[in-house]
């Protein structure tokens, strides 16, 4: 393994432990091929650890399941692709190369039109990259047709995604692979995209340790 490798795999089980607790059974394996500037990790193993059921409704039975065995697949495999799309920007030494909110929504719209259309993303870069994730995901499954976005958000500290124009055929699958980007990004630090959680400021924020260190360093610094 290189150390882009075992970067990825460290991102991608922080990012998977953080939502589903402690995985001592996880697998990760890197991608034979070096095909690209990305790095490939595949997922096994993820034993979800659902919290305490004390709260019915929250976990009742007329809940949705995001701990459901395909549910979680879907979700570990959104996690490997904003991955492979993230290591496409770590920087030699550690870091990530820069980017422009801007230019990442501009290309997004170039890349994949109506479902990113002009002003619909709001979102910085690291939630870009799951957008990304979750185009990816849906181009793959078939699901791209006639589907335009109106808005792309952080709201409450997780992503929301809204459509103007959403196929009733397929309607049910993109809904499917939105509620498990919803859950991803609950885990990615808004700031740097790294694996993170939320915590609650004056606005609720998905924040790693290290922004959220910088942060209240910068509060206190700035006379606090
Ligand atoms: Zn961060």
């Amino acid at each position: 393994m290189t150390t882009r490798d075992r970067r990825a795999a460290r991102e991608l089980r922080g990012y998977l432990e953080r939502l589903y607790g402690p995985q001592p059974t996880l697998t990760l394996t890197t991608a034979e091929e070096v095909s690209s500037e990305r790095v490939y990790v595949y997922v096994g193993g993820v034993v979800p650890a659902p919290p305490a059921t004390d709260d019915g409704q929250t976990y009742g039975a007329t809940s949705f399941d995001h701990y459901a065995p395909a549910f979680v697949t879907v979700v570990a495999r959104l996690a490997s692709r904003l991955v492979a799309i993230r290591s496409a920007r770590y920087a030699p030494g550690g870091g990530l190369v820069p980017a422009c909110a801007q230019d990442g929504a501009e290309d997004l719209h170039a890349v994949y039109g109506k479902l990113f259309p002009d002003g619909a993303v709001e979102v910085d870069v690291p939630w870009q990259e799951l957008a990304r994730a979750v185009a990816e995901e849906l181009s793959e499954a078939g699901l791209l047709d006639r589907l335009q976005s109106g808005q792309i958000k952080s709201k409450f500290a997780s992503l929301r995604w809204y459509f103007d124009s959403i196929p009733q055929s397929s309607k049910s699958k993109v809904n499917y692979i939105l509620r498990a980007a919803t859950d991803l990004s609950t885990v990615v630090c808004e700031r740097c995209g790294a694996p993170g959680e939320h915590r609650r400021r004056a606005w609720h924020v998905i924040a790693c340790d290290a922004c959220e260190e910088a942060q209240r360093k910068g509060r206190r610094g700035g006379g606090g």
